[in-house]
């Protein structure tokens, strides 16, 4: 089922989408946050929930998660040939020759504040950046919570999936020893535009494509990641307990801005549409 966070005459509301996004079912008032909706158990029924049908000019989409609890867990240099062009591109900082893998993942987090919704704007903070790159993600929602779940527990703890751009300020993320302020500035975590529960995609086996302004620039599919979502998983939870609601971005495949020859970075006008199998289009506008 996908289902989508939207406001309806104002108010905010969960919603089945329905013919493709074409027209929503609206749920009973009393479900207005996934959050409270995974944390509890609770299966939609589509027949029996939906109150009202409404089409997609009716309602205006928010994120799926428009206020995370807690900052969205992410992978960096999760495809291999993602990882090599980061190398080459000099924005890594300590990137060493030759050791383009990480014998473990590199892990660090955006800010919820980060979140917007789709066909929100991306604000390019003109005076603090002037590289702002983007990174098509599949992000992970976790259902059931816990401490250290191993691998092959690890998919019983998934709810869904959902889309994120990772959006990136490159040279605040090579000038900073962290990568927290470059990834998370207001607006830099697109979110959506649906999450779809788990038992309806194969998240190893899934396209993850990025259009700019409808060219094609990221091109790749999840069997690709170096380190697979059991194992991030794994290695998230072993000292830190996961909570239902918590989104972990497994990483982008290559094509970013920094790995065109010469980089190209994002500028006011740009259209950045981040296209997952099975889950749907996240397309954001840079302000
Ligand atoms: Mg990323």
């Amino acid at each position: 089922m996908k289902l989508a966070s939207v406001t309806h005459k104002g108010i905010r509301r969960l919603a089945v989408v329905l013919d493709g996004g074409e027209r929503f079912g609206l749920l009973d008032p009393s479900h207005t946050d996934l959050i409270a909706l995974i944390e509890t158990g609770t299966m939609v029924d589509a027949d029996a929930d939906v109150v009202q049908t409404v089409a997609r000019r009716d309602i205006e989409l928010l994120a799926p998660i428009p206020q995370p609890r807690r900052n969205i867990m992410c992978v960096g240099k999760n495809y291999s040939e993602h990882a090599k062009e980061f190398a080459r591109s000099g924005y890594e900082a300590g990137a060493v020759a030759g050791k383009d893998i990480d014998d473990h993942p590199a892990l660090f987090s955006k800010l919820p504040s980060s979140v917007i919704a789709p066909d929100a704007a991306i604000e390019l903070h003109p005076s603090i950046t002037q590289k702002v790159d983007y990174e098509a993600e599949l992000a992970v929602i976790i259902g059931k919570g816990g401490r250290g779940i191993s691998k092959e527990d690890a998919y019983a703890h998934i709810w869904g999936y959902t889309i994120v751009n990772d959006v990136t300020a490159r040279d605040l993320q090579k000038n900073h020893k962290q990568w927290f302020l470059g990834k998370s500035l207001d607006t830099f975590a697109p979110m959506g535009p649906y999450v779809v529960t788990a038992d309806e995609i194969d998240p190893e086996n899934t396209t993850v494509q990025c259009h700019v302004n409808g060219e094609l620039r990221q091109n790749a599919n999840t069997r690709d990641l170096i380190f697979d979502i059991p194992s991030l998983i794994a290695t998230l939870s072993a000292g830190i307990t996961l909570q239902p609601g918590d989104i972990i971005a497994t990483g982008t495949p290559a094509g970013v801005g920094i790995g065109l020859d010469p980089p190209v970075f994002l500028k006011s006008g740009d259209t950045i549409a981040v296209t997952i199998s099975g889950i749907g289009t996240l397309e954001n506008r840079c302000a």
